[in-house]
């Protein structure tokens, strides 16, 4: 029956794109590969059978993850609104008693909070989502559906009961713990902070990359559904909501419930508890919004301009405000970043007095050209650090001064350096910078770098804390006696951390090279450094050229190198770890006979096929090519050698016959055998 073929093949093609999505973007299967490859074969008979059903967009036509170039996009069905705003009581007074007006009744409100977010539109149909927008201008959004689906609290089906279409609108917005944990992540990797959860919700949610999105915690708040059945009040669509799958976090203060209200001093006495308690929140919140409850009302309230007359945002009181910049001071980081925190007048800003503010970095005090003295406006947004908004240049008189990062480290005194790509400054000094040293110790003694095992996180952080270690080289010089000093440490710990700092000197030099953690050298650029340099002399003297001969060392990675050398803080810590016994030269290889030796196989070989002939060879060290060159130090010829005997005659690379290359082979093997270093003495054929 093709009738039901094809509507097989449809089901199998919208099964798996959505197993493709969960693969690829969310990066968390619900299938196993074998049950996927099931279903693959499963389409791929069926659009066999019927070629007439062939689509390009059939995930048999498909490899490997969806990819959208930029974003389409989508209209509206009905215009995404914004809200009126108020700032005071007296407004919100004369919002309740215009709608009383024009109804000629008194009206219920519903109260929810106004969460600082991204608003979107999620479209269902078949009670699936199948499109989801930005709020855009309005008529017309962004279709962002593949990064919606990555949000945990976006359902991508709606429960038997609902009806078959249905559009929900609300917020996506970031938790504030996550936010902080996002933008320390960034600083780590040298990029620019984001400024605020909703910039970071933002920057999230149009990512053309949806596998971004779906790295990053996003939540989703729904204020506002159409199609939903029976229902004839707002409070009844935020319940209904719930119903079908849109839940709220568990956990948030009570304060924020859905509420029904039945006159608007209600509303203002909640609003003082919303504001009073805001910090309570999770996520950031700028006010409530209180909205006709009845829909028919509503309804005939209408719209002026863009914003319906039936609802109002009532926000929280500024939270800017004026103040001196009296200094700019440098915090280093655990990772070596360093980070100008603005020093202020103490200014009270929504019921809290503000003395510092986070200024990122210096690109950003340039950009907003923030200068020492000059009054400023600081914004206190919920939990966030306070931040400088901008410097009121009309007032300023001419003693402010230009702000410049320092070049040395004020907690270490080491040279500071911003590596090209990089947003951040950062101190040089990792290796005995204080500010960064147990972070340090922990890369250190890790399994991939120094593995000593008996190092953890805590005990770093005793070591540094009482200051037996001060340096990175301290390690290899600590004894028992002082380990006893330490909090709960016994007998048995020293014994054990004693030995396995000891084990790590037998740490190859590629291993120690990582340990040190030179800003961008990781465990595979160490490897490559080791294997070039050959020891940490001649690494250390390597020119900017020099390093960039190396593979896969670019610009940014020398320039990073060149630094940590060049900082004498480091060349102290080295000498120490030299006198400590660290490998810190490449062990030499054991050679072999026929080391570094290039070997061309050409004709039909009798006593050996060509892959054994090959892999003999490079057994005993030599490299076998498939090309001549005149750098060819052997060419083998067998049977019917052509154009390459001619060549390699014409080019006096020498020739061997397969009996010579057999004698060679035997000769090598066996001097390999008893003394290693001896080199045979090889004659070729001219
Ligand atoms: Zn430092």
């Amino acid at each position: 029956m093709p009738m039901e073929d094809q509507k097989e093949i449809e089901k199998l093609r919208s099964e798996l794109n959505e197993h493709n999505y969960r693969y690829y973007v969310l990066a968390a299967p619900i299938i196993s590969d074998a049950e996927y490859d099931h279903l693959l074969n499963r389409l791929r008979d069926l659009e066999k059978k019927h070629p007439e059903l062939f689509s390009p967009d059939s995930p048999t036509q498909r490899v490997g993850a969806p990819i959208q170039a930029g974003f389409s996009e989508v209209v509206h069905l009905t215009p995404m609104l914004s809200l009126a705003n108020a700032f005071s009581e007296e407004e919100v007074r004369a919002f309740d008693a215009k709608v009383k007006k024009l109804l000629g009744h008194e009206v219920g409100y519903t109260i929810e909070p106004k969460v600082d977010g991204l608003a979107v539109s999620l479209r269902y149909s078949h009670r699936r989502f199948f499109q989801g927008a930005t709020r855009g201008d309005g008529e017309r959004g962004e279709d962002i559906t593949l990064n919606l689906k990555s949000l945990r609290d976006i359902p991508w089906d709606l429960p038997e009961y609902a009806p078959q279409e249905v559009e929900v609108r609300g917020e996506v917005y970031l938790n504030k713990a996550d936010f902080e944990r996002l933008n320390e992540e960034r600083l780590d990797k040298g990029e620019a902070p984001f400024a605020n959860p909703r910039n970071a919700a933002a920057g999230s949610l149009r990512q053309l990359d949806p596998r971004v999105t779906a790295g990053r915690p996003l939540h989703f708040w729904p204020y506002a559904g159409s199609g939903l059945r029976g229902i004839t009040t707002q409070y009844q669509v935020l319940t209904d909501l719930e119903g079908l799958g849109f839940l709220r976090p568990n956990g948030l203060p009570d304060f924020l419930q859905n509420r029904l209200i039945r006159n608007i001093d209600d509303a203002l006495a909640l609003f003082k508890i919303f504001n009073d308690r805001r910090h309570e929140v999770p996520f950031e919140i700028d006010g409530m919004v209180i909205k006709v409850n009845s829909l028919k009302d509503q309804e005939a309230l209408g719209f002026v301009g863009r914003e319906p007359r039936w609802a109002i945002a009532y926000k929280f009181p500024a939270i800017q405000k004026t103040t001196i910049l009296k200094d700019i001071q440098v915090q280093v980081g655990r990772t070596g970043s360093l980070n100008p925190v603005a020093i202020l007048e103490p200014v009270e800003i929504g019921g809290v007095v503000v003395s510092r503010a986070s200024l990122h970095n210096e690109d950003e005090i340039e950009r907003k050209d923030i200068r020492i003295g000059d009054a400023v406006l600081v914004q206190r947004a919920g939990d966030v650090i306070p931040q400088i908004v901008m410097p009121i240049k009309e007032r300023r008189t001419g003693e402010e001064k230009l702000f410049q990062m320092p070049e040395r480290c004020p907690v270490c005194s080491s040279h500071t350096v911003r590596l090209p790509g990089y947003a951040m400054r950062y101190c040089t000094g990792g290796l005995s910078c204080e500010a960064q040293l147990i972070e340090r110790l922990k890369h250190f003694a890790g399994r991939r770098a120094m593995d000593i095992e008996h190092l953890g996180s805590q005990l770093a952080k005793s070591l540094v804390e009482k200051k037996l270690v001060q340096s990175i080289a301290d390690l290899y010089f600590l004894n028992k006696d002082s380990l006893l000093t330490l909090e709960r440490f016994g007998e048995k710990s020293a014994d054990n951390l004693l030995e396995s700092i000891e084990k790590s000197k037998e740490r190859p030099f590629s291993k120690v090279l990582f340990a040190l953690g030179i800003p961008e050298v990781g465990e595979v650029t160490a490897k490559y450094l080791a294997e070039h340099f050959m020891s940490i002399d001649l690494l250390g003297r390597a020119s900017l050229e020099d390093l960039e001969a190396v593979p896969g060392v670019g610009p940014s990675i020398s320039e990073s190198i060149l630094q940590f050398f060049g900082e004498a803080h480091n060349q102290n810590v080295l000498e120490r770890l030299a006198q400590a016994g660290l490998n810190l030269q490449q062990r030499a290889k054991k050679q072999r006979p026929l080391d570094g030796l290039i070997f061309v196989l050409t004709g039909r070989l009798e006593r050996f096929t060509r892959p054994e002939a090959q892999s003999r060879l490079e057994a005993l060290g030599a490299v076998v090519s498939s090309t001549l060159t005149k750098k060819a130090n052997f060419l083998v010829a067998g049977a019917e050698s052509g154009s390459k005997l001619e060549k390699a005659q014409s080019w006096g690379v020498p020739v061997l016959e397969e009996e010579e290359l057999l004698r060679m082979l035997d000769e090598s093997t066996s001097s390999e055998e008893t003394s290693p270093h001896v080199t045979v003495d090889l004659k070729g054929r001219s």
